[in-house]
């Protein structure tokens, strides 16, 4: 059975509409995150399901219970839903220490004072935080608070921790650590986890499934290597990805020797079937999903020059001129070729994908023959 459903949820605030006719269902153990950019309605989504927000329509339904109904008037509290909640500005209580802070959540629930000590120290052991339990929160870093505020989190064992970019104030290597306890976390309870985040690779690295939104919808719901792999439309395929895909535009023409993507400069071998010919589409590639090499390849080589160059680590982002279209690759070996030197491309027509230039859709093509 589904653990938590949205039906038809839409929330306005005055005349922006947050979240339009939402409907999501989520099974136990599921780790969902909300991903989309600023502005999308994923902490308004959140906040629903926390029921900090009433929505102006729709329901919402805990293990098939309505916690909101606006159709029958249902609204049930948030502190009578079960949930688990953090935040990004961790909101501990600055004058209780982290044993104290804990064990709050405890404490309403009647709690004996034994079983509070016994089960607020498992819970500091596991969020390596025992030795800082008499600390007071200005006495913690920000990573060392956001572990205070998980542990307050998960001592009370909620039915669905919901987390709002709890990570987004941390640094770069901290958010890095942060991640990994928190899918290790999620591993180990198997707890349903909603978690909202703007960055693409927290969304990817954590998520059993990414919701990716825009403008108040659901653009696509799907697990991270769908997402990545196929986007459902374009705007997945602009979002999801950095560098970001490339989109070439163009109409499909048949030749000799196949199908060809006919931009305005450039010409891209496929392996679509006939009855596609004469339709305009988006050809999208994955930066890694190009080759580049100094020398002709083979096949469907195209020539081009040398944009920029950006090293970063273990990999050179590099862009080329092929006609008047920019496409950008992923260079994993060494790379020594200078800006406006003379370069050849490899797009393999296995890796393109295609999206409808009207509907902006992906198109279908696992039923197509190679
Ligand atoms: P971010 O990543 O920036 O936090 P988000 O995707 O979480 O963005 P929401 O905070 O859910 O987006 O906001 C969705 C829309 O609703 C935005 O246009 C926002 O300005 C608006 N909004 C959110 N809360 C309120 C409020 N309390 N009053 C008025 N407008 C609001």
């Amino acid at each position: 059975m589904n653990i938590l459903e949205l039906e038809h949820v839409t929330k306005k605030f005055g005349s922006v509409v947050a979240v339009d006719d939402l409907s999501l269902a989520v099974t136990q153990g599921e780790f969902l995150t909300l991903l989309g950019p600023s502005g999308c309605g994923k902490t308004t989504t959140l906040r629903l399901i926390a029921g900090l927000e009433m929505a102006e329509g729709g329901e919402i339904r805990f293990g098939g219970q309505k916690v909101f109904s606006y159709r029958e008037g249902v609204f049930v509290p948030p502190r009578r839903r079960n949930l688990g909640l953090v935040f990004q500005n961790y909101a501990l209580w600055p004058h209780m220490t982290v044993f104290e802070n804990v064990a709050f959540g405890l404490k309403i629930k009647r709690m004996t004072k034994t079983k509070i000590q016994e089960t607020v120290r498992r819970t500091l052991d596991y969020m390596h935080l025992i030795d800082l339990e008499q600390r007071y929160p200005h006495e913690l870093s920000g990573g060392q608070q956001q572990r205070v505020a998980v542990a307050r989190m998960i001592v009370t064992e909620p039915k669905i921790f919901l987390m709002d970019e709890p990570l987004s104030n941390l640094d770069a290597k901290l958010r890095l650590d942060m991640r990994t306890e928190i899918k290790r976390l999620h591993n180990d309870l198997e707890a349903t986890t909603i978690y909202v985040t703007h960055d693409q690779v927290e969304a990817l690295t954590l998520a059993t499934r990414v919701v990716v939104m825009n403008d108040g919808i659901v653009e696509q719901s799907a697990p991270p290597s769908e997402v990545y792999g196929r986007p459902a439309n374009l705007f997945v395929a602009d979002f999801v990805g950095s560098p970001p895909m490339n989109l070439i535009e163009g109409k499909l023409v048949a030749h000799e020797n196949g199908i060809y993507l006919e931009g305005e400069t450039i010409s891209i071998l496929t392996r679509l079937p006939l009855h596609m010919v004469g339709r305009t589409v988006l050809g999208a590639i994955r930066p890694e999903d190009a080759a580049l090499s100094s020398t002709p390849f083979p096949e469907a080589t195209l020539a081009g020059t040398i944009y920029s160059a950006l090293p970063a680590g273990p990999e050179t982002i590099v862009q080329v001129e092929v006609g008047d279209q920019r496409l950008t690759v992923l260079h994993e070996k060494t790379f020594d070729m200078k800006i406006g030197a003379q370069v050849h491309l490899f797009i393999s027509p296995e890796k393109l994908l295609f999206y409808d230039k009207e509907t902006g859709r992906l198109i279908s093509t696992t039923t197509i023959p190679s």
